[in-house]
């Protein structure tokens, strides 16, 4: 069977990947794009990887994610897997920890512990953090880069004989039909899976992005020539702040922008934004930062109303099928989302696209 996967990011990467390994007979074309020359969400993104999410499905996909991710040397010298343990606070009450926290357990044994803030075996490197606020804190958790695994994982697909094409496609019709392709290739596939991050909305044809449920975000961070001591990975729910080590010695700092609806080619930094930024680091951090030391980063993911990398079917009986929707966070559950992606795939295929519209992680 012939399938088109739309965007080299890690999604369309690792979907790629995912049905070369479960059916090494099929014929699968990656449209990469241009993403060597587009700031896409891949190469921006922060990487940092956790097992423990605020609702279960994502914390199923993203524990068995850094799972793989930690048991595997192959995929750890893919992803420059970096395990500096990761910091997550809450505000007290917002979600049931305890049993978030046991999917985690089951998934990455002794990995993490969890408590309020004050009664942490060691301090906390965060400050100025409400009583009561509760701390996740996980050993296995870390960083990798999104973008060496998606170059490691696109040269094995070209030694796997998966068609890698730079040919632009520019829209996708719901009945399968590429425009923008060779005549061949336009409408020869059995199946078309869009997974081009915050560019999907756009090449969906026909369509109302709106009622789809997606929308488009910046996001952005910044690189910081001193690193806080003491800390690793680390996102804390209560001031927005998240951050992480960069291999050079710096540390990566962001906050989350309220801009959605961007343009993914022109997405920039909203130097507002690092006023914002300043002020929360040196509540929670301590540090006074020199704006003009400061290196902007800013991309675009594209989000979903039910958040989550997941493959959504178009329309009933429709060969295309979106493979996105991340919501600024799929990096650290891509490996289980593209896995159960792949096999859903394979099976709507083999059935003739049968089933309602619906999402599966
Ligand atoms: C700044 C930033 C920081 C982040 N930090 C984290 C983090 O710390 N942890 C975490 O878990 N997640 C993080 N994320 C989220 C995560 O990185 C993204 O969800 C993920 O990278 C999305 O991958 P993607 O493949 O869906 O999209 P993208 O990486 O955007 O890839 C889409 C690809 O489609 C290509 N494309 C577009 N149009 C076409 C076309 N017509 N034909 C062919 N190809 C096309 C683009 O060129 C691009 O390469 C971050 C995201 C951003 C933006």
């Amino acid at each position: 069977m012939s399938i088109a996967v739309i965007g080299g990011g890690i999604a369309g990467a690792a979907l790629a990947w995912r049905l070369r390994l479960l059916d090494p007979a099929s014929d699968i074309t990656l449209f990469v794009g241009h993403h060597s020359v587009r700031g896409d969400a891949t190469g921006a993104s922060g990487g940092m990887v956790r097992g423990f999410e605020t609702d279960a499905e994502s914390c199923v996909a993203a524990t068995e994610s850094l799972a793989e991710l930690v048991a595997s040397p192959v995929l750890r010298d893919w992803a420059d897997y970096r395990e500096v343990g990761s910091h997550y606070v809450l505000e007290p009450g917002d979600v049931d920890v305890a049993a978030l926290a046991s999917i985690v357990e089951a998934g990455l044994p002794g990995s993490l512990t969890w408590s309020a803030v004050e009664d942490l075996s060691e301090p906390c490197p965060l400050r100025g953090l409400p009583q009561g606020a509760v701390a996740v804190v996980e050993r296995q958790g870390g960083y990798f880069s999104p973008h060496r695994l998606r170059t490691s994982i696109t040269s094995e697909l070209l030694r796997s004989r998966v068609v890698v094409s730079q040919e632009p496609v520019t829209g996708v019709r719901p009945d399968g039909t590429l425009q923008g392709v060779d005549r061949v290739h336009a409408g020869g596939f059995r199946a078309v899976v869009v997974a081009a991050g915050a560019w999907t909305p756009h090449l969906l044809l026909d369509r109302d992005p709106a009622a789809d449920g997606f929308r488009t975000k910046a996001i952005q961070y910044v690189r910081c020539p001193v690193a806080p001591p003491g800390l690793g990975a680390f996102t804390d729910e209560t001031s927005g702040l998240y951050g992480r080590p960069l291999a050079d010695g710096g540390f990566l700092l962001g906050v989350p922008t309220q801009r959605w609806g961007v343009d993914p080619d022109g997405v920039g930094v909203d130097p507002s934004l690092i006023g914002t930024l300043l002020d929360v680091v040196a509540e929670r951090l301590g540090l006074t930062l020199n704006p003009s030391g400061l290196e902007g980063f800013g991309s675009a993911d594209c989000y979903h109303r039910e958040p989550g990398l997941a493959l959504r079917d178009l329309e009933r009986a429709s060969p295309v099928y979106t493979f996105t929707g991340g919501s600024g966070g799929a990096a650290k559950t891509v490996l289980a989302a593209s896995r159960t992606a792949a096999a859903r795939l394979l099976d709507r295929v083999a059935t003739g696209h049968a089933g309602g519209s619906q999402a599966q992680r």
